[in-house]
C-alpha cells in the first residue's frame, strides 16, 4: 500500500532539513515525459529535475545500459581499473571534440574541480605567482552550493550566512563584453561562466557575447571554462550551449543529464595541456568514474552522437517559443527560450510564480519557479508536440485563474 501524499509531506517536514520548499506532490512513479503520484494523478514534467532528465524518466537505453551493469560491477574506486570507464570517457572526449576527461560525480564538484584545473595551470603553465591566481565569474551566476561556490554568487539567499568565503574571485557583470576584457590582468587564470544562466531564469546573452569571451581569453592566455551543466547535453538544440555562437571553451563542465537522470554523473572535459596539469594524489573522488555512472554516462553519450534530440529540442523549442509568445500580455510580460528552454515572466498581477506554479500542478503540469515571478520550463527532450501544447494551454487558464 501506498502512503498518502500528506503523510509523505508530514514525514519529511519532520525529518528532513528544510533546505527545499517543494510542490506539495509526492511522486512516486515516472515514465518519459510523465510522472504519477501516490493518489495516481498523472502530471506533464516541465522541470526534468533542472535538465537532468533531458532523456525523460527511465529511458529505455539507459534503464537497459545500468540493469545490464547493477549485474557485472558496480564500483572499484579509482584505486583500480575498471572496464568501463575508458570507453565512457573517449566517446565523451570525442563527443566534445576534446583529448580527455575528469569524472566526477555532482555538478559542485565538477566546478570545484575546474577551479583547481584552472589554478594549477595558472601556476604551473602561465606562470602566474603561487597564491595569486584569480577566477572571473558573472553576476547572476549559479554553479551549485559548496561553500566556494556559494562565496563568489551575489545572490543574497545563496551566500549570505556561510561565509568567510574563498578569495581568488572577482564577478563582472554577465553579457558585458568590456567588463570582462577589462576585468582580465596577468594574474587571471580563468573566466568561468553558464552560456546561458539557467537558475537566474534561462538568461541568454547578447549575441556576440560568448564569441567575445573566447577572444578576450585568447587573447590574454586565460582559461575559457564554460558550465554547461544545466546548458548543455542536448537541451538547446545543440550538444553545447556555447555551439550557438561557434565558440568551443577550453574546458567543459558537465553534468545533471549526463547521468541520465539515473545517478549523478559530472565531469570536466578539456584537453591534454589544460587537464594534464593534474597529477596522481592531487584530486580524486571515491565515487567519480565508476563503473556503473561510466556505463550510464556512455548510454547517455551514444544517444547524443546521433544528433537526433539536439535536432528535436531546436524544432520542440521553436514550437513552445510560438504557443508562449501570444501569453505575453495575457499574464505573462517577457518570454526568453533557447532550444527546448524557456524563462516566462509572470505578471505580479497573476501572483508570485510559486502561486502559478501551484495552479499548474493543480492542473497536472509540473514547473518551478525562480527568483519570484520567473517560471522555468525544461521538458525533457522526448516530449511531443501536443503535450507542449496542452501544457501551454493550462498555462494560459492557470494565469486566466
Ligand atoms: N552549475 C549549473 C549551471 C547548475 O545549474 C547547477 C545546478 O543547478 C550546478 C552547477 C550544480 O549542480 P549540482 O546540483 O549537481 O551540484
Amino acid at each position: 500500500d501506498l502512503p498518502t501524499s500528506d503523510a509523505v509531506i508530514s514525514a519529511e517536514e519532520a525529518h528532513v532539513a528544510h533546505n527545499y520548499h517543494p510542490l506539495p506532490v509526492v511522486v512516486a512513479e515516472g515514465e518519459g515525459s510523465w510522472v504519477t503520484d501516490v493518489e495516481g494523478k498523472r502530471y506533464l514534467d516541465l522541470l526534468s529535475a533542472y535538465s537532468a532528465l533531458n532523456f525523460g524518466h527511465r529511458h529505455p537505453a539507459l534503464v537497459a545500459a545500468a540493469t545490464a551493469q547493477l549485474g557485472r560491477l558496480t564500483l572499484t574506486s579509482r584505486a583500480f581499473h575498471n572496464d568501463r570507464l575508458g570507453a565512457f570517457a573517449a566517446a565523451l572526449a570525442e563527443l566534445s571534440g576534446k583529448d580527455m576527461v575528469l569524472p566526477m560525480n555532482t555538478g559542485a564538484e565538477a566546478v570545484e574541480t575546474g577551479i583547481k584545473v584552472a589554478r594549477a595551470w595558472a601556476y604551473r603553465v602561465k606562470g602566474v605567482p603561487e597564491g595569486r591566481a584569480k577566477i572571473l565569474v558573472a553576476s547572476g551566476n549559479f554553479h551549485g552550493r559548496t561553500t566556494t561556490i556559494v562565496g563568489f554568487s551575489d545572490d543574497p539567499q545563496a551566500r549570505d550566512g556561510f561565509g568567510p568565503f574563498a578569495p581568488g574571485f572577482e564577478i563582472v557583470p554577465y553579457g558585458d563584453a568590456a567588463a570582462l576584457t577589462a576585468a582580465i590582468d596577468d594574474d587571471t587564470a580563468a573566466v568561468l561562466i553558464e552560456p546561458i544562466q539557467g537558475e537566474a531564469g534561462v538568461v541568454i546573452p547578447p549575441d556576440g557575447y560568448l564569441r567575445a569571451v573566447r577572444e578576450a581569453c585568447t587573447a590574454a592566455n586565460v582559461l575559457f571554462i564554460a558550465d554547461e551543466i544545466q546548458s548543455g547535453l542536448g537541451r538547446v538544440g545543440t550538444t553545447f550551449a556555447c555551439e550557438r555562437e561557434g565558440v568551443v571553451p577550453d574546458l567543459y563542465l558537465l553534468g545533471k543529464a549526463l547521468g541520465g537522470g539515473i545517478l549523478p554523473v559530472s565531469a570536466v572535459v578539456g584537453d591534454r595541456d589544460v587537464l594534464g596539469v593534474i597529477h596522481p594524489g592531487e584530486h580524486g573522488s571515491t565515487f567519480g568514474g565508476n563503473p556503473l555512472a561510466a556505463a550510464v554516462g556512455l548510454a547517455v553519450v551514444e544517444m547524443l552522437a546521433t544528433g537526433d534530440l539536439q535536432r528535436r529540442a531546436l524544432a520542440l523549442g521553436d514550437h513552445l517559443r510560438a504557443r508562449l509568445e501570444p501569453l505575453i500580455g495575457a499574464g505573462v510580460t517577457g518570454i526568453r527560450v533557447a532550444g527546448l528552454w524557456a524563462g516566462v515572466d509572470i505578471d505580479p498581477a497573476k501572483g508570485a510564480g510559486r502561486e502559478v506554479a501551484e495552479r499548474l500542478l493543480a492542473r497536472g503540469v509540473l514547473v518551478k519557479d525562480t527568483h519570484g515571478q520567473t517560471i522555468r520550463m525544461a521538458p525533457p527532450l522526448v516530449i511531443r508536440a501536443t503535450e507542449i501544447d496542452w501544457a501551454v494551454e493550462q498555462l494560459r487558464l492557470a494565469l486566466a485563474d
